[in-house]
């Protein structure tokens, strides 16, 4: 427990500027300095730091704190992780609060758990040696350039990624790492608790646990090397055996069986929180907005040396919602790049409840058939990869369609199975925008596979599918139309969009909310252009004339804004803007759904099935795009 006054004292004493400085150019512009934003992808800088209040803030993408925040924030610390980070960069002392017995407590079960650290540390750096001096190493090498990873040393970015992924080579041995640790000062009992060795079954002792197997390490999101992953290689025969003066280990050294061998759980591994290579992809991550799950360690790594840095896989386990959660602390997005066949299809329907709990959109991009990412980047470069990840899709699409596959090709019997199961899987989505959309795109599929012809098939299958759309319009008809209200609603929404304007011209200027200001209609438009001509980037220029350009209906409103702001800082004025922005579009999609349901009532009752569904298609294509999907 960290006392408030080192706290204070570690804000006070990190320059901030200096401290964003080492991963961020910032230029000094008037009081501030500035930068392009380390937590949204820019090309112009919106990214000020400010050192004499301590705080930094985009205007690009809102994100804003102090030293300890920002610390947080790159490097996925938790608060007191941070302030410890800080506080040793500044020298300064930490004084916990709590008494002599508790903090002996903490000071010991951190010694222990630092010894899990070493420990591994030791072994990772072990096995890194082994891969460039152990005379069997030539079978890890074979291995890894079999996935197309020949070491390029000392310049290449191969060789980089190596370095950055810590690979190496457990010994063909049994005992190799256990001498190495008894050497290092590692107690075989800490090496036991992370996994790297084992009793003996028979006698005293321990032995190695990987043995003969190219290494991954698993690292935490500060760096720490927490776990491993080892790859069964091919066995030696006895001549290399003899040629490498290495004695046999009797039994096939990956005891013949699992292709990856991981570490147990252990106090500093949590299997279903570790993500492969999230340390290594946070930067591209946080940049891109971004996160592409792959299914396999190799990948990550081979995908990181040719410049596709935004990869992380899960470890020998589908997608938690643990991983999902730490992957949602760097970005919105997940794209899921798995195998096509059907165990990558598990694993994307495994993925899609973690993802939706996290609050993570996911897509899903879909490779060439038998090609794996490695494969396409090597032949095609990144650019090929970004290709197939730009034209990923909405994940409910994905299980729809997967699930519907070969419909035409079925018996009646085996179609209504498969629009059961379509069912069973859009009434398992707990966003109920989200389950229409499923639905939706359900029924959009079976239509094209049922052809134009059967269109009315499709709308009756689609009525038991669904809700009823007859019963829905008769139900919006019988309500009397309040388009008037709407129309003064809007308005009113529009005066606050307006009012946080007034109050912080400068989020004129931000991107996020450009596409809100675009909704706004009529005499508070108007204004808008006026408050831009006011606005040169730094201040208000002449009230008087800006007010003078607005209409009556807008004048006192603007003129009792501008001598009184109700917002007290950006941050509030920015974000009662956006709700107002969706306030704004949902107003808007209510509208064009209104006219949608009148019509279709029209065609309905003239029995005009090609208008019927031309309206439901229109429909949910902007409904579609209004969640920010594209059309297929
Ligand atoms: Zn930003």
């Amino acid at each position: 427990v960290i006392g408030q006054e080192t706290i204070d004292r570690v804000r006070q004493q990190t320059g901030i500027a200096a401290l964003i400085g080492e991963s961020v150019k910032l230029t000094k512009r008037g009081r501030s300095h500035v930068g392009l934003c380390p937590f949204h992808k820019e090309k112009t800088p919106s990214f000020h730091v400010n050192e004499e209040r301590g705080f930094y803030h985009c205007f690009g993408c809102g994100a804003s704190g102090d030293a300890i925040k920002f610390i947080q924030e790159t490097q996925g610390l938790s608060f007191i992780e941070a302030v410890r980070d800080l506080a040793e960069r500044a020298g300064i002392e930490i004084v916990e609060t709590a008494n002599d017995a508790e903090r002996k407590q903490h000071a010991e079960a951190r010694r222990r758990q630092q010894e899990l650290y070493d420990a591994s540390n030791i072994a990772a750096a072990f096995f890194e040696r082994m891969l460039s001096e152990h005379p069997l190493r030539h079978r890890a090498q074979a291995e890894l350039e079999r996935r197309g990873l020949k070491d390029d040393a000392p310049t290449g970015a191969i060789a980089d990624a190596l370095q950055a992924f810590r690979i190496g080579y457990a010994p063909y041995s049994w005992d190799a790492l256990a001498e190495h640790l008894r050497q290092s000062g590692v107690s075989p009992r800490t090496a036991e608790s992370v996994g790297l060795l084992a009793p003996r079954k028979s006698g005293g002792g321990h032995y190695d646990r990987f043995r003969h197997r190219l290494m991954f390490a698993v690292l935490d999101l500060q760096g720490r090397v927490i776990g491993f992953s080892g790859r069964a290689l091919e066995e030696p025969s006895a001549e290399e055996l003899a040629q490498a003066g290495v004695a046999s280990l009797g039994t096939p050294s990956s005891d013949g069986v699992a292709k990856y061998v991981n570490s147990p759980e252990s106090p500093i591994y949590k299997k279903r929180e570790a993500v492969f290579g999230l340390y290594q992809a946070r930067q591209a991550v946080r940049t891109g907005e971004q996160c592409v799950v792959v299914e396999g360690n190799f990948d990550v790594v081979s995908l990181h040396a040719r410049g596709v840095g935004h990869v992380v896989a899960p470890l020998g386990t589908a997608f938690t919602l643990e991983q999902a959660r730490q992957v949602k602390r760097f970005c919105p997005t997940v794209i899921l790049l798995f195998d096509g066949d059907s165990a990558g299809r598990r694993a994307v329907r495994a993925a899609r409840g973690p993802c939706e709990e996290a609050g993570l959109a996911a897509r899903v991009a879909v490779l060439p058939d038998g090609v794996d990412p490695d494969d396409l980047a090597r032949r095609d470069g990144p650019r090929a990869v970004e290709r197939v990840l730009g034209a990923a899709r909405g994940i409910d699409e994905y299980v729809i369609d997967a699930v519907l596959e070969g419909f035409s090709g079925e018996n009646a019997r085996g179609q209504a199975a498969k629009i059961r199961e379509a069912r069973g899987f859009t009434e398992s989505i707990k966003d109920p925008t989200g389950r229409d959309l499923a639905v939706r795109y359900a029924e959009t599929r079976l239509a094209q596979f049922l052809g134009v012809s059967e269109r009315r098939t499709m709308l009756s299958l689609e009525r038991a599918f669904a809700h009823e759309p007859a019963a829905n319009a008769a139900e919006k008809r019988a309500e009397p139309p309040h388009r008037a209200r709407s129309r003064d609603r809007r308005d009113e929404i529009g005066h606050e969009i307006l009012g946080a304007l007034l109050d912080y011209p400068p989020l004129l200027d931000a991107q996020e909310v450009e596409d809100g200001i675009e909704r706004v209609e009529g005499d508070v438009a108007a204004a808008v252009a006026a408050l831009r001509q006011a606005w040169d980037g730094q201040a208000l220029q002449d009230v008087e004339q800006l007010l003078a350009k607005l209409a009556p209906s807008i004048h006192p409103f603007a003129a009792a804004r501008l001598a009184a702001p109700r917002h007290d800082t950006l941050e509030d004025a920015r974000t009662e803007l956006l709700e107002n922005v969706e306030k704004l579009k949902r107003l808007e999609f209510e509208r064009q759904k209104a006219e949608v349901v009148e019509e279709l009532h029209r065609a309905q009752s003239t029995g005009d099935s090609d208008r019927e569904f031309a309206l439901l298609s229109e429909h949910w294509r902007r409904a579609r795009e209004r969640r920010g999907l594209t059309e297929r």
